[in-house]
């Protein structure tokens, strides 16, 4: 299991490397550079399912995200 992400902001590009939480969904995520707020897109629940490079845990251990 890989809990390090690294989380693209879709606005700006900038990136970050963040933690992500074993037993929670992170659902937003502010951009430091430009301050967008990003949200997970559309059927995903977690930030770190639509734009990180590595997805949340639940999504690695059995395919998808962390509420079913
Ligand atoms: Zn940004």
């Amino acid at each position: 299991m890989i809990l390090e992400s690294t989380l693209a902001c879709p606005q700006c590009g900038h990136a970050t490397s963040e933690e992500i939480p074993l037993d929670s969904c992170r659902f937003f995520h502010e951009c430091i550079q430009c301050h967008a707020l990003m949200r997970p897109k559309v059927g995903d629940c977690c930030v770190f399912r639509s734009y990180g490079s590595v997805k949340c845990p639940p999504v690695q251990s059995h395919g998808h995200c962390c509420n079913g």
